[in-house]
């Protein structure tokens, strides 16, 4: 077997045992005779799956008991839509654009009723997360933000202060990579396909006094969207992603037999900390980032010369580090450090880093 060292930005590099673990189970799990892949979602085993994919989660993340969990399809993309159609009960919502995902966001949410920018960081070049410095209009249904901005490579510090409005979070590329205080947030939702396990299952976490007796938009919103039926239904209105619900499980698990969420937080910064400090000192490559919006996930950086970019990433490829590649929005690289991505990965990248800059200079 041979694996290299995958920066992707997801989906993303998955923890080698939950991988191996899967793979002892394909075929007969826990005795059964069969896979996970063949399991009615109404058994009660795959109900075993779910409710413990759930425990778990609710133990890492700290949740209170007022909030849902849901593991719905559609990626966070779908969040886009489902969260105006269930949320906006005057059709009012303010959001932060940071990037481009808060701004598709924002712009689906314009579909449905009014969304102010309350923010830009446009006018920076998305290289820092733009603050709210006045308190929102206390009537808005909800003020949106991205946590962190996978293609930049901006992550938000906390949660910004609305008063009685609740907040709404994208956290899909920062999602358990470090603890998150939920309490702050009136929902909160990821993509599992970076931290949380493979893609196909989104994640959301809601407030139950959001969810309300149904959606906002009632009449337009699709019956499986409406997070009210969803909560009801335990996340089964109709079948779930069952075999990507219980690779969730497994990762929830192994981040917390690996120590939770504050010591992935320090092995992540150590990661990432090593690929800032090198950015800092290197008179050939630049970090894009201010350092107080720097991503604790995804590290973006460039020579300033596109076919150098280019060499650079074909080299990479040579030594066996693949997939950093920036988004074809930026260009550039991007290094994504998700919890699977070992420290020994980094110091790789790093070396070569190191490498590629002498030579070019020699
Ligand atoms: N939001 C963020 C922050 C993302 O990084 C992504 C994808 O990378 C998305 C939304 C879109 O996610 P999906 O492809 O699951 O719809």
């Amino acid at each position: 077997m041979s694996r290299v060292y995958n920066f992707a930005a997801g989906p993303a590099a998955m923890p080698l045992e939950v991988l191996e673990e899967a793979q002892g189970e394909l075929l007969d799990y826990k005795g059964l005779g069969y896979s996970v892949l063949e399991m009615s979602h109404r058994s009660a085993a795959f109900q075993e799956i779910i409710d413990d994919a759930e425990a778990t989660l609710r133990r890492l993340l700290k949740i209170p008991d007022d909030y849902h969990v849901l593991f719905l399809q559609g990626g966070a993309t779908l969040q886009f839509s489902a969260v105006p159609l269930n949320l906006m009960r005057t059709r009012h919502a303010g959001y932060v654009v940071s990037g481009n995902w808060s701004r598709n966001a924002w712009k689906e949410a314009a579909r449905f009723g009014r969304a102010d920018v309350l923010a830009s960081g446009e006018e920076s070049g998305f290289s820092r997360t733009p603050e709210l410095d006045v308190l929102p209009d206390q009537t808005l249904d909800y003020v949106y933000v991205c946590q962190n901005e996978t293609v930049y490579g901006t992550m938000r510090r906390g949660v910004p202060e609305t008063g009685s409005v609740p907040v709404v979070s994208d956290v899909s590329s920062c999602f358990l990579s470090l603890p998150l205080n939920v309490s702050r947030y009136g929902l909160i939702y990821a993509g599992a396909q970076k931290n949380g396990g493979p893609a196909g299952v989104t994640v959301v976490i809601v407030r139950d006094d959001l969810v309300g007796d149904g959606p906002a938009l009632a009449d337009v919103t699709p019956q499986y969207l409406g997070y009210r039926l969803q909560c009801d239904k335990g996340s089964m209105y109709n079948t779930p992603n069952t075999f990507g619900i219980y690779l969730c499980g497994k990762v929830f698990r192994w981040i917390e037999r690996t120590g939770g969420l504050e010591a992935m937080e320090q092995r992540n910064w150590a990661k990432v900390n090593l690929l800032y400090d090198y950015l800092d000192q290197s008179s050939l490559f630049e970090g894009t980032v201010e350092p107080a919006s720097r991503s604790i996930s995804n590290v973006c950086f460039r020579t300033g010369d596109p076919k150098l970019d280019a060499a650079f990433v074909e080299g990479a490829a040579e030594r066996g580090i693949v997939n950093i590649k920036g988004h074809r929005l930026v260009g550039g690289m991007r290094a994504s450090c998700y919890n699977a991505v070992s420290e020994e990965a980094v110091r790789a990248l790093v070396a070569y880093m190191r490498d590629f800059e002498s030579a070019y200079a020699g």
